[in-house]
Order: C-alpha cells, then structure tokens, then sequence
C-alpha cells in the first residue's frame, strides 16, 4: 500500500520528486542533526491522488494522526490542548517553487480556550492574542476564502484607535479584541465561524494546500515555465517555535554569501520580536544580519556555524529561513539560493578556489545566458538615480529615448533623428513600425511572452513590460508613476531591460567591466586582461572580471565544438578574433552590393547584351576582391567562409511603387519620363515574386544569372592569391546557398574549379579553396548523402531551415500569431531563438548522418543565428558537429555554452 507520510527522520533531498523542495530540505537538514522544529511531510503522491479522486486517499489520515502522535509525544503536549497546546504551522512546498500556492498558516491549534492556556504557559498574554489573531487572519483569508484586504483594514483601523505606530505597539487587549472582529468579519463573508477544533484546522489546512496547486496563478505559472501539471504539491506540518515572544526572540533570512554580488560571507535581515513573513513583508523595519551578533552572540554564532555547515554540505550559496525562540535557534529553510548572473560566476570561481567544487562543477553552474547579461552596456547609476518604475525584465540592455505613446510618433521622432521609448499599456501588430524605430518598449500590462516581451527580444531591443505601477494614459499622452510623478511626452527617460526598472531622465551608459575584459582580448594577448579591466570595474563587482575569465578558460579547455563568427567586414572579423573566435562561418556577401555598387548591379540586371554585363560584373569584381582581401587578412590563419550572393536580385532595385508613382508624375506634368526609369520598372514587374522568401534567390540566381558566379569566385581567388603573395595564410571556404539537390552544387562547383584554375594560371599562385553548401531545405537534409558527394563541407542554415520546415516566413509570423502560440503553449520558445529539436533538429541529425556516411569525416557547422543560443548550442554539440558560427558579441557565450554542453550528464552537472 502506498504510503503518504513521512517524518523529517525519514526524508533527504534526493526526495524532492515526492517530499517537494521545502519537505526535502528540512528532511537534510534534521538529518544534519541542525535544530529543525519536529514535523512530517503529506507527499505529492497523496495530492495528486487528491486531485484525481477529489477526496483525501485512503489511509492517509490515519498516517496523519500517527506521525502527529509522534510530534505530540516528543513535545510532551498535544495538539491544541486547552492548558498548554502544541501549535503547528501547515507549509504547501511542491518540487519547484512556485507562486499561486496557497499561503503557509502559522499557530494552528489555538482556539478560544487554549489561546488562555497559552497566555499562562508563555507569561505572555500578548504573544498569545498575537498568535490567535494571526491564525484567524491567515485561515480566514488562504482556507476560507476572505479577502485579506477585510483583515488589513480592521488591523489598520485597531492601529489608528490605539495611536499605535505599529504593531508591537498593540497590547494584549488590543489583539483580543482584534480577534473578536476577525471572527465577525469570517462569518459575515462566509456565513460560517472560525472552526475552533484543532483537527478540523490541521485538516483543512492540509486540503487547501493540495486545491492551491490548481489555482490559476499556480497554473498560469506552471505553463509560463513549463513545469508539468500534473506534480502535485507536498504539505510540511511542523511544530511552531515562536520569534513573537518578546526582544529575546525574532527571525530572519540569512543567506551564505551575497546573492547580488556572489561576496563571500552572511548576509540577511532580521526582526526581533516578529513571526512568520514578518521580516520580508516590509511591516517594520529589519536591522542587518551582522547586528544580531551584537543582540544575541550565542544564537548568531550558532546560525554561523549552520550556515557553514549547510554550505559546505550543499557545496553551494544556501538561502535559510530561522526563528529565534527566546535565545534558542531554530531553522525553519534551506534551499539553494537564486542568484544574479554577475553573483553566479563569482560565487562558482570562489568555491572552486575553496576546493568545495571542481572545475567543471564551477563551469556548468555559470550559463551563456548570465555572461550575455553580464556584457550588455550598463547604465552608471549613482546612488541619487531612483527608479520610476520597475516591471518585468523583459529584454536586456540599456536604452535612453524619449517617451513616445504610439507607433506613429515613434516613427515620426525618429525619422526626425530622435531617440524614443514607445511607451504602451500592451503593443499589438499595429505597434511594430514604432518598436522597430524606438530605442526600448515599455508596458505596463503583459507578462515575458507578452506581444511585447516577444517581438523585442526577437528583435534585440531593450523591453521592460508589466510595469502595473505605471498608469498609461495613451488619450492625454503621458504616463504617471506610482509616486505621482507624471512624465508628459518627449520626457527622456531610461530603460533598464536587464533589470526591469524605468529612471526619470537620461543615465550614462558605461560598457560593462566584462565587455571591456573581451574587447581587450579574452585569450589575454591584447592589453588589459583581467586584472586591468577589474580595476576600472568601479561599483561593479572585483572578480567578477576575474570568475568570467575563468570559466571561460575552462569552457575552451574542455569543449569539442569549434566557435566561429558571422562576419561580413574586416572590422567584425578583427573584432570577432578578438571575442575568441576561430574563423568566420559566415561571411555574407550581399551588403557588398550596396551603396555605391547599386548602380553596378542595376546594370547588370538590366544588361541587354552580354557585353553590357560583363562590363558590369568587371566594374564589381576588383571592389569584391577588396572585401575579402581585407577579411582575409583580419583571419589569417583561420578558415573564412564566404557564402555566394542569396537574396534575390530585385532587393537591389527601386521599389516598384515608388518608380511607377515617379513615371505617373512626369506624364501628369505632360513631359516624358526618365528612359532609365521605365526601364527599370519593366525589370522590377518582371521579377516580381509573391514569396520572394522561395523565389530566385541562392544557388538558383547562380544557375540562371550569366557570370555572377564567376565573378564572384574570381574575386575570392584573387584575394586569396594576393594574400598568398604577401606571405599570409589565407583560408577562404566558398559556400553556396539554399541548394536543394546535389546537381545544383556539382554544376555550380564545376564553374568554381575552372575560375580557380584560371586565377592559379593567371597569378602564378596555387589557388584552392574547398566549396561546401548550405544545408538550408528541407530537401537538402533530406538528400544530404547525395550532397555530400559534391560538398566539401555543410553549414546548416538552420533561419531558412525553420522557416521552410515549419512552412512560415520570419518577418510575416513573429509579430502576427507567435505571441499567441507562445501563450497557448503551442511552442515553449520561439523556434527562431530556440532550435525546433523535434522538427528542425531531426533533419539536422539525419543530415549529419548521412552526409557523413558520404564522406567520412565531413566537416560540418551552423551558421545561423541559433549558433548563439545556449540551449541549441547544446544540440549541435550532441548532434555531433563541428562548430557552430553566430555573430561576434554572442561568440564569447558559445564558447562558455560549448564547453558547458561537454558536461551535460556528467556528475560535473548532476552534482545539485
Ligand atoms: P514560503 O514558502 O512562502 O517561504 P514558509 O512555509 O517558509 O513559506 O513559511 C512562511 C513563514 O513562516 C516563513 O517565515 C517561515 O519561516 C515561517 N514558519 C513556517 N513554519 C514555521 C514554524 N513551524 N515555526 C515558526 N515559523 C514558521
Ligand atoms: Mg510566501
Ligand atoms: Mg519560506
């Protein structure tokens, strides 16, 4: 028969599956033999027999009554017993936290007749009306259902009467009385009386915390993080100690190191004379945790030496809950404690030096994602900048602009060279233009998958969204912030993505000590290094520079996976290089086409004659030769691969509107118009496509376009031979995009082989360089064997390869409906940011697969953005490839990421 309760003698915290988080950690803790108030844990397995049943399961409240028993006969006293009771507090604890679950209840057991007999025992009347009125006011409103605001208000109203500034000035008196209207406002709202039988409150008590795991902010939670919903949560009952007992008692939080910072050494806030949730409610105000050293040594010193005992048994940063009972200690929590990025690195460098964890360890602790915080730009606020407004912490970085309340405006201000915030109370479609021109957006409605949250992050930009303090008055164009303050529009203001907060004005940006550490050279060759870049480090943490460096060291010390970057000049590259990259993956060659060169290509779309086109191709192939000299050169030594021209060529011409709109002018004005101009709108309506996304574009501009290939290729073999000459170690790699069978590539690679072997006649120089494809279509991975026979190496082009697995287009999707999928669960995370493991991912593996079957030993990458991405890093790490290339400021978290994917189920990573 299955068993529902277990005593804290019995748990550990490899139980948290069935004991949940808090059950499990008070079991490790008693184990520890630290001094826990006795209790037991009802499991997640009785709740969720409860949730499907409806009803307690069979047994379980006789295992209750017997592990009860067990806690009475240890206390000497019984639960709720009129002269002396036992009082217990009822804890919901499920595996993760979570918010939504139902509130924890203190002093269960007391009632009418043994709040007396409390009264008499303790020798405090007034710690025994302050204990019944707040079980009263806890049941009243987590159990029953009464809106705590009806308890606040008469407490507030008690205050006023009694001119007491707070609530340890209210006597026993004063409490008694509060108790009697707490009960009044109970069976006003419920038509029911506050149940004076002690079982009936335990009972209760523990049926509420398994119907709190369906409320629906615990589901919306759930969903929001992706935790099953079907866990179920656990109930911890345990033995009250009291912090309410006067100046010798109190309690606090404590946690081993500084959470924001990763300092060694206590840190925490504590509250004499308090209960419960005292300390972090904000009630009264809480003295620093060193200054219980000074209130009560004995206890403190004590509280020290579990907080190293717990630290070094959890080999981590560990966050606790204590009571102080009359000068006796009690631990009432443990858990790993949360963290900054900034605290993450120190904290994993520190207890890696104290021999507490290895290396690796130190390394899968950190994350990517924490390391792209830590080199965002920051704002350098000084202890005089107060926040507005905080919200949620939606899109990172730091952005300064002024206030702006629609699109329009956005648009307008910045066309006018202006910097703005588009301030909304949620962005739909319609906003996009203004997203798209402001600076940072602000909301004051929507949570991190808010239309909002989405498109920012989708697009980089700096995003603080359900800033609910913030009134938006889009009618009157301005907002006002929680202390009245009211910010009319044009007012600059700051936005703080990575923390969520909003100032008044505009706050200098610094780059951050970690960037200026990577732009010095993270392999430690430029000038700088660490130690350097920590001294100009001001407020921001010392060795944080330092607990970076290390872990990316470590990363590059164990990882497989080569990191390259997406670079298309010579500045990105000697950049890139400088970020630890290990070759250019992709350098794209279409902006090469810009500008000036337009002209040039113009001609070369409208040449009537292959003459004419020649003319053009030759004006364009010294100026390509000049590109990729000068990146060459940037990434000597390293391989670079250029990818030929993609997009399809009427991105380069007028748009159509705006020729025919010109046309229809001169003819209104009765003269004729522009030869060039009807010529030029002939090409554009014939090359007109309805989804150029599919249309000539790739390899298939390459086929059908005489000589662009060619050109191309001339131009990357020149370059590589003048390099040559002058000594370099030139590696250029020629990719060709958007293939879809293997044909394409051989008579595209044919034409490469001739071009080379004429520039290695030509220049006297040898001149090779592998050609490989993009593997970007679905056809493509699935005919990869194929390929291969032709290819010389794949990158995955895993933004098209998305885009044409799932059948919708980036641009179009993402701030239509992916707002709305995202909240309907139907993706976890955008397939853009994220890799598609199941869809997108299974064409990769049989890609890999195949090809290689092919050619043994194929060198494959990704050059997609997803080569950026943590998570998908690991995919490509387990998919077996051999570098991924994103751009040059995400290089430093792909390395951090590849070494971090090494690990994946090691103990290295298992060891919490
Ligand atoms: P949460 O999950 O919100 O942290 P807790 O179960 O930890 O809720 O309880 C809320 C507060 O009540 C905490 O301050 C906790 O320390 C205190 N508390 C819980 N159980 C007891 C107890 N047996 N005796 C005294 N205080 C308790
Ligand atoms: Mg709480
Ligand atoms: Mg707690």
């Amino acid at each position: 028969m299955a068993r529902y309760v277990y005593d804290f003698h019995e748990g550990g915290r490899d139980m948290a599956g069935l004991l949940g988080g808090k059950g499990s950690n008070l079991a490790e803790m008693t184990r520890l033999g630290l001094p826990v108030p006795p209790g037991f844990t009802i499991t997640t397995e009785a709740c969720r027999a409860f949730l499907d049943t409806g009803g307690e399961p069979a047994g379980m409240a006789r295992e209750v009554s017997a592990h009860l028993a067990d806690v009475e006969s240890a206390a000497g006293r019984r639960l709720g017993q009129p002269g002396d009771p036992l009082l217990l507090s009822v804890r919901s604890g499920a595996r993760f936290s979570m918010p939504g679950m139902m509130e924890t209840i203190l002093d269960i057991g007391l009632n009418d007749e043994s709040v007396l007999g409390l009264a008499k025992v303790s020798g405090s009347e007034r710690f025994a009306w302050d204990s019944y009125r707040r079980l009263v006011q806890m049941f009243g409103s987590t159990v029953m259902g009464v809106g705590s605001s009806h308890f606040e208000r008469a407490l507030a109203l008690l205050k006023e009467a009694c001119g007491a500034p707070d609530d340890v000035h209210l006597g026993a008196d004063d409490l008694a009385r509060l108790v009697e209207t707490y009960k009044d406002i109970i069976r006003t709202e419920t038509g029911e009386s506050f149940p004076q039988s002690p079982a009936e409150q335990l009972r209760r008590a523990v049926l509420a915390v398994f119907e709190s795991w369906n409320g629906e902010r615990a589901r919306l939670y759930r969903r929001r993080e992706h935790i099953a919903d079907d866990l179920g949560t656990a109930v911890n009952v345990q033995r009250m100690v009291f912090g309410n007992l006067g100046s010798d008692s109190g309690s606090g939080v404590a946690f081993t190191r500084d959470p924001a910072t990763g300092r060694p050494g206590p840190y925490g806030d504590y509250l004499p004379d308090a209960q419960g949730e005292d300390v972090v409610a904000g009630i009264r105000n809480t003295v620093p945790l060193a200054e219980l050293e000074r209130l009560d040594p004995r206890a403190y010193r004590e509280l020290r030496a579990h907080m190293a005992t717990l630290e070094q048994h959890y080999r981590d940063l560990c966050d606790i809950e204590f009571t102080i009972e009359r000068g006796r200690l009690w631990m009432l929590q443990t858990r790993v404690g949360k963290r900054t990025a900034e605290a993450a690195f120190a904290i994993a460098a520190e207890l890696a030096d104290e021999g507490l964890i290895t290396p690796d360890e130190g390394l899968a602790r950190v994350s990517g994602e924490g390391l792209a915080r830590l080199m965002f730009p920051r704002f350098d606020t000084s202890a005089t900048d107060v926040a507005l407004a905080h919200g949620l912490p939606a899109s990172p970085g730091a952005a300064v602009g002024a206030a702006v309340f629609d699109s329009a405006e956005a648009v307008r201000r910045t066309a006018a060279g202006e910097k703005v915030v588009l301030v909304r109370q949620a962005t739909t479609p319609d906003d996009l233009p203004g997203m798209i021109a402001a600076q940072a957006v602000l909301t004051s409605r929507g949570g991190k998958t808010s239309h909002a949250a989405v498109v920012a992050r989708g697009m980089g930009k700096v995003c603080v969204c359900g800033a609910e303090d913030l009134s938006v008055d889009l009618e009157a164009r301005r907002l006002i912030a929680p202390d009245g303050t009211v910010v009319e529009e044009g007012t600059v203001l700051s936005v703080d993505g990575s923390a969520g907060a909003v100032y008044p004005g505009s706050v200098p940006l610094v780059a951050s000590a970690v960037m200026r550490f990577l732009e010095a050279g993270a392999t430690g060759d430029a000038a700088g290094g660490p130690a350097a870049a920590t001294e100009t480090a001001g407020k921001e943490t010392p060795g944080v520079v330092d607990a970076v460096a290390r872990a990316l060291n470590r990363a590059d010390a164990v990882r497989r996976l080569e990191v390259r970057a997406n670079a298309d000049t010579p500045e990105d590259a000697v950049r890139a290089r400088r970020f630890g990259a290990q070759g250019v993956g992709l350098c794209r060659t279409e902006h090469m086409f810009l500008g000036e060169r337009r002209k040039l290509v113009e001609q070369m779309i409208l040449a009537g004659t292959d003459a004419q086109r020649d003319r053009a191709l030759a004006a364009l192939l010294p100026l390509q030769r000049e590109d990729f000299t000068g990146i060459l050169e940037a990434m000597d030594g390293l391989p670079v691969t250029i990818r030929l021209l993609d997009p399809p060529l009427h991105e380069f011409l007028p748009d159509h509107t705006e020729l025919a709109v010109r046309i229809a002018t001169a003819q209104a004005r009765g003269g004729l118009p522009a030869a060039h101009d009807v010529e030029l709108l002939t090409a554009v309506t014939r090359m007109h496509e309805e989804n150029p996304m599919l249309g000539l574009r790739g390899v298939r501009l390459g086929l059908v376009v005489p000589g662009l290939v060619a050109m191309q290729v001339r131009a990357i073999g020149e370059a590589v031979a003048r390099r040559l000459s002058a000594g370099g170690d030139p590696k250029a790699e020629i990719m060709v995009p958007l293939v879809g069978d293997v044909r394409e590539l051989r008579i595209v690679r044919e034409e490469v082989r001739r071009v080379l072997a004429e520039v290695s006649q030509a220049s006297g120089v040898r001149v090779d360089c592998p050609v490989g494809t993009m593997i970007e279509l679905p056809r493509a991975a699935l005919t990869a064997g194929r390929i291969a026979e032709e290819a010389e190496f794949f990158s995955f082009g895993t933004n098209d390869l998305t885009q044409t697995t799932w059948g919708f287009s980036r641009d179009d999707v993402e701030a239509e409906f992916f707002s709305a999928y995202l909240d309907k669960g139907v993706f976890p995370v955008s397939p853009f940011e994220t890799l598609d493991r199941d869809g997108v991912g299974r064409l990769v593996d049989i890609a890999v697969a195949e090809g290689r079957a092919t050619r043994p030993g194929l060198k494959i990458g990704v050059c997609g953005e997803h080569g950026g991405d943590p998570d998908s890093v690991h995919f490509f790490h387990t998919a077996g490839l051999d570098y991924v290339s994103c751009s040059p400021f995400r290089v430093p978290v792909a390395r951090l990421e590849a070494g971090r994917a090494t690990l994946e189920g090691t103990d290295a990573s298992d060891s919490r």
